[in-house]
């Protein structure tokens, strides 16, 4: 059996491309930025309608204000939908693409003028790159979908061409230098294109890798401060808390209470039922813990078969009592571990924190005597020390 893919470190690198995985995420993410750069251009052409409306003003030709006025409407209109689709598809990164944006169509005029200045040499050709290269810059499509497009309306533009010229050299003319701006624009997108599907596996990729990391941190993080076995916080963690409590109780003179918990002969356990039923009672005994305290308390497995507890806002005598207590339930509780009952027993040593005691190996001296006294006694019994 494999238990390889089980394992929360396994990072699995045998997993299918994002580009076919997220496939639906990536057209939604593409025809959100088409729809946010058509909208783009329509808030361009809302500004050379406003300043035209301003000459037209300055020049008192109402007519025609009266158009442009209609038409800066219906751009915004336009503008404001384009806009509200892009968000409805998830596309929020409004700031970077309008600098895309800027720079798109920055690039537009530095080829525009550069176009203009080869325009003496190849002008023919000029006339049908610049309509291909606006609508190639904007539009971000796939390079099916553009074939598509450019066939569609390179077809219209050639049947136009050869019905509607009559002079034979200008048609052919023409016919060839649109066909060569149409594919050269085709290499364009497809080159643009692949670029954005490529932006995208990378971020999917760094999105996937962050979450495992994440995942693989929490588990590691675990790992580092929880026993396997029984699941309580290991020793270090529990001293890291005792650090804490006692400067917490020094602060805000709070009394606290700490007691460690050894199981008795448990060796014996191990020697007459094998060390996997010495595992079962130790699980046992840990979650009979957890269920009997306060949410407040700080249970932990100091190693081996001995167990600490922190009992914030705890004096001694409560302390003592709760310890009794869990004396109590130990002893009267049993383990059945295929088939056969498990008994044992728990010797306690509590210790409360005073003023006196100046730092934490004090106090656990205190508790770890208190305990050597309960074993000392003779077992399945608490000692308190004050
Ligand atoms: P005492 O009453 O004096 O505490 O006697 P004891 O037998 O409990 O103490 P001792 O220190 O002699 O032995 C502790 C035993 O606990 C020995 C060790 O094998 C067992 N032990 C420690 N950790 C584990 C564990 O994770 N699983 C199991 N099954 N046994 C453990
Ligand atoms: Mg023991
Ligand atoms: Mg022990």
């Amino acid at each position: 059996m494999h238990t390889k893919n089980n394992d929360p470190l396994d990072t699995n690198p045998e997993k299918k491309s994002p580009k076919h995985r997220d496939h639906d995420r990536f057209v939604k993410e593409v025809w959100a930025i088409n729809y946010f750069r058509v909208g783009m251009i329509i808030k361009f052409l809302i500004a050379i309608f406003a300043a035209l409306l301003f000459f037209d003003i300055a020049f008192d030709k109402y007519p025609v204000l009266f158009s442009i006025h209609l038409s800066a409407i219906g751009c915004s209109l336009l503008y404001w939908g384009m806009t509200a689709l892009a968000k409805k598809r998830g596309f929020n990164d409004s700031i970077y693409w309008q600098m895309a944006f800027v720079l798109s169509y920055c690039f537009l005029m530095v080829t525009a003028f550069g176009f203009t200045a080869l325009f003496y040499y190849i002008k023919d050709l000029i006339i049908y790159l610049l309509p291909v290269f606006a609508v190639g810059l904007f539009i971000l499509l796939s390079p099916k979908h553009s074939f598509i497009f450019f066939a569609t309306t390179h077809s219209i533009f050639v049947l136009t061409s050869i019905f509607g010229t009559t002079d034979t050299y200008l048609m052919v003319k023409n016919i060839v230098n649109s066909t060569i701006a149409v594919i050269l624009v085709l290499v364009f997108m497809r080159l643009t294109f692949q670029m954005k599907q490529h932006e995208f596996e990378q971020r999917i990729i760094i999105e996937e890798r962050t979450a495992e990391l994440e995942t693989i941190n929490q588990r590691l993080h675990e790992l580092a401060t929880t026993d396997e076995l029984t699941d309580l916080p290991n020793r270090r963690v529990f001293i890291q808390s005792l650090e804490q409590e006692m400067e917490r109780a020094h602060r805000y003179k709070h009394p606290f209470s700490v007691m460690f918990l050894d199981l008795d002969n448990f060796k014996h356990i191990n020697d007459t039922l094998g060390h996997s039923a010495g595992d079962a009672a130790l699980r046992h005994f840990a979650s009979a813990l957890k269920g009997s305290l306060r949410d407040s308390d700080m249970p932990g497995r100091m190693g081996g078969e001995e167990f600490g507890i922190i009992l914030p806002n705890t004096d001694l005598k409560n302390g003592a009592l709760l310890a009794e207590r869990l004396r109590q339930n130990v002893e009267k509780s049993t383990v059945l571990y295929q088939g056969k009952k498990i008994t044992f027993t728990v010797s306690i040593g509590v210790a409360a924190y005073s003023e006196e005691i100046s730092n934490i190996d004090e106090l656990l001296r205190k508790v770890d005597e208190a305990l050597y006294e309960a074993k000392a006694e003779g077992r399945n019994c608490i000692v308190q020390k004050a």
